[in-house]
């Protein structure tokens, strides 16, 4: 028989094969006895006992989620007990079983009643219905007696197949153990697809019911890149998805065929994701977007949160740098406590440092104290502030002297604070336009090209409609690229990149020709761009680079392309 392929949202860019195991948590009850046959007392007890046992279990794997995956995916966990203890939901299931239906019945019953007003209505409140499903779930498996399919102990090589994953089912996969997972439903901000990331395990999210064909015991692999679940597998399918799951890990720093070095390192938004990260071999840090950490709370965290937030990032590295970006927020990161204002034009609003040095000025300063206590309290690793957005000379001269301030602030209260490595982002023209004026300010620059491609090309980063204007392989692209490069040569400033071009293996040498020394990526890309550095002649590159700035057309770049 010949391969099947379904398609879905990719979720994790990694690639696995194995054999299909089907996870099917959901209970179907029997039928219940009348209700004169029913002991009210001792079901309520029976209840109250399984909601008992139920916390206590959370707690543990609140434990362990916060020491496999990080404190941020932990809280999950906290919304659950929420649930469990909600005393809407507790008297649903005391009046149903006051009505004579055993406790099941009842928690059954009142979890669904909840679940169907969470799942109609929009965005994260709808993904609460998934957390309600979860205890729901857990407390019917108390409290008759089932049999949990244990997610932490399947066999070597797994893909789990389900309807969907909690929170909880995720953070149980082993990622040394599970190719892969794939759910019927499901989109990519969707927790299971979160915690999947965070973990490296390859998964594609909502295939729909075609998923369902799939028989326990089938070969197929998981193509996270592609969002396909490939069943039945040709051998070649097989070996092209084996490869991808093999590119290795190359710890230490890698240089061109030619001994040129390149410092590849990683994205991240979380602190759980700084452990996969080094996991991956990633140099250093090259972006961290903390913004994420400002996200999903009600109000801001404070300096301590965020100092022991980039004390650990800098741990994490003691070899490398970690290069982490001042809050990010407007253009389409809003952050409700923060009250940004409703604007026509929000990618040309008020964002990123145009925040920092107006309406949040407070929180840059907190975070830029933060960042430098952290850095005067580890003595390894190497910090580097970077600032998002920027445009006009003044903007980093302004955010320079807040940066001075701080450090002066800190010594006089006794913090042997220093000035750290200090940076722009190149994401708008004008910054690449006015990079030789920049030099004289800064450290380093890294070139942002999600919306350095999105300004250049007037081409918004999420709209489909217009993602072939907006491609990184586009002439004009380039140009502000090597704009920022040649406007950088002969002096002491650093190159790196880390928009979601610097992740694409195919374009490293285009990357290294243009004059790039740093490239930044999302983690689970690291090693194929490590990879791919090593084999790279740094002339042929160059020649690459000239010919590709040379072109008309993102088709005659295109082709220039291995
Ligand atoms: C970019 O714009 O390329 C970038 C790395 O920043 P972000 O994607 O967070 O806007
Ligand atoms: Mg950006």
């Amino acid at each position: 028989m010949s391969e099947r392929r379904l398609s879905g949202v990719d979720v994790t860019p990694l690639t696995g094969v194995g054999t299909a195991v089907w996870y099917r948590p959901d209970a179907d009850l029997p039928e219940p006895p009348a209700p004169a046959e029913v002991d009210g007392e001792a079901e309520l007890a029976a209840f109250e006992d399984a909601r008992d046992e139920a916390e206590a279990e959370l707690d543990a794997e609140r434990e362990r989620t916060a020491e496999r995956v990080g404190e941020d995916e932990a809280a999950v966990f906290d919304a659950h007990v929420q649930f469990l203890t909600d005393p809407q939901i507790a008297d649903g299931v005391a009046e149903r079983i006051d009505d004579g239906l055993p406790a099941a019945h009842a928690v059954a019953e009142t979890f669904d009643e909840f679940v169907e007003r969470f799942a109609a209505m929009d965005g994260k409140m709808a993904e609460r219905a998934d957390d309600l499903r979860d205890v729901r779930d857990r407390l019917l498996r108390l409290l008759t007696d089932g049999e949990r399919v244990d997610l932490s102990a399947l066999p070597d090589g797994s893909v789990v197949l389900a309807e969907r994953l909690t929170p909880s089912d995720t953070a149980q996969l082993d990622p040394e153990r599970v190719a892969g997972f794939a759910t019927v439903t499901g989109g990519r901000t969707s927790h299971a697809a979160i915690f999947a990331r965070s973990l490296a395990i390859p998964a594609v999210v909502g295939v729909g019911d075609a998923l369902t064909s799939v028989a326990d015991g089938e070969t197929v692999v998981i193509d996270g890149t592609t969002g396909e679940v490939v069943v039945d597998p040709s051998d070649d399918t097989v070996a092209a998805a084996s490869e991808g799951t093999e590119a290795r890990v190359r710890e230490e720093r890698v240089e061109t065929a030619d001994g040129r070095e390149i410092e590849v390192a990683a994205n991240v938004g979380t602190p759980a994701e700084l452990g996969p990260a080094a996991d991956r071999g990633a140099d250093g840090i090259g972006l961290f977007r903390t913004e994420f950490l400002f996200l999903d709370r009600d109000d801001a965290p404070d300096e301590a949160e965020q100092y022991e937030t980039y004390k650990r990032a800098i741990e994490t590295f003691p070899e490398g740098r970690v290069v982490v970006r001042t809050l990010d927020v407007g253009g389409d990161k809003p952050v409700p406590y923060l009250d940004l204002p409703d604007e026509e034009n929000p990618f040309l609003g008020e964002r990123g440092i145009r925040r920092s040095l107006g309406p949040d000025a407070d929180l840059f300063e907190t975070q830029l104290r933060a960042l430098l206590r952290a850095d005067a309290d580890t003595d390894v690793g190497s910090l580097a502030v970077m600032l998002p957005l920027v445009t006009t000379v003044e903007e980093i001269a302004a955010a320079e002297t807040v940066l001075d301030r701080v450090v002066e602030d800190l010594r006089s209260e006794g913090i042997e604070a220093e000035r750290p490595e200090f940076g722009v982002m190149i994401e708008t023209p004008a910054a690449a336009f006015m990079a030789d004026e920049f030099v004289s300010h800064v450290d380093f620059f890294s070139i942002g090209t999600n919306d350095l491609a999105q300004y250049v090309m007037a081409a918004e980063r999420g709209n489909d409609a217009v993602a072939d204007l907006g491609d990184f392989r586009q002439p004009a692209v380039l140009r502000a690229i090597d704009a920022t490069t040649t406007a950088a040569e002969g002096t002491d400033v650093w190159v790196g990149m880390c928009g979601e071009m610097a992740g694409d293996p195919a374009l490293t040498e285009l990357l290294v020709g243009l004059g790039l020394t740093e490239l930044s990526m999302s983690a689970v890309t690291v090693p194929a761009v490590k990879e791919r550095v090593s084999e790279i002649d740094t002339a042929a590159a160059t020649a690459l680079a000239e010919r590709a700035l040379a072109a008309a057309s993102r088709d005659e770049v295109t082709d220039l392309l291995p």
